[in-house]
């Protein structure tokens, strides 16, 4: 895990660590250069609700293929989950 995710598995319980893990899978960074995506959790980037940590749409990750940093899109896997609307109606209303 990243520092970030170090970070956040120590000041909460383990099942909203379970919850954050599962919202972030859901999320990918694709390489701008090379296409080459992987999870947004692997990457090291925490995606829970609306609240994001180390991602915006455009970011700059570090690339395995490409060997530097290069512009990556966060993007989502799944368009629709139902957990993370909920977030939204929350937050809406
Ligand atoms: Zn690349």
């Amino acid at each position: 895990m990243s520092f970030v995710q170090n970070l956040f598995a120590a000041i909460l319980p383990s099942s909203w660590m379970d919850e954050m893990q599962k919202s972030t899978e859901r999320w990918s960074v694709r390489c701008c250069r090379c296409d080459n995506s992987r999870s947004l959790w692997d990457a090291g980037g925490i995606r829970w609700g609306k609240m994001s940590v180390g991602n915006v749409q455009r970011t700059l990750a570090w690339c395995r293929d490409c060997q530097e940093v290069t512009t990556a899109a966060v993007e989502r896997n799944d368009a629709a989950e139902d957990s993370e609307r909920c977030f939204d109606r929350v937050e809406a209303s």
